[in-house]
């Protein structure tokens, strides 16, 4: 989709700081990073969330969590631990409507709200 924010990362036309890449899904820094470690992790296919995303296709899902697993290693959070969540419609805060996994560690996180 021409006009979607993670779409257009994906494909290389907005700049990100992309930290892994596989077939489906690419993962780069948060631009407003709520922890020391804030990655944000799409599926390269456009779905407007994860429950979408999951009906359409459920091998993306995993292959999220799998990318999601690396990214913590490289980061080296895999034996302090980090949050994986997703923000699913706009009261639970979503602003970008393509599906995605966020990654936050290096500090000890609050309690979920
Ligand atoms: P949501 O609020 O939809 O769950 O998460 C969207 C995330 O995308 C936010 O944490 C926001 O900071 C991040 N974001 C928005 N625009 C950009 C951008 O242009 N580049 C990057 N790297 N992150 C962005």
């Amino acid at each position: 989709m021409s006009d979607c924010l993670f779409c257009r990362i994906v494909a290389g036309e907005v700049p990100a700081s992309i930290v892994h890449e596989t077939e489906t899904t690419t993962a780069f820094r948060d631009i407003s990073p709520q922890a020391p470690t804030h990655v944000v992790l799409v599926p390269k296919l456009h779905s407007p969330d994860a429950v979408a995303l999951a009906a359409a296709a459920p091998g993306v899902l995993d292959d999220l969590f799998r990318a999601a697993g690396e990214v913590a290693r490289a980061e080296g959070l895999a034996d302090s631990g980090y949050r994986l969540l997703f923000n699913t419609g706009a009261d639970a805060g979503q602003t970008v409507f393509h599906a995605h996994l966020h990654l936050l560690g290096g500090r000890q996180l609050g309690a979920l709200a």
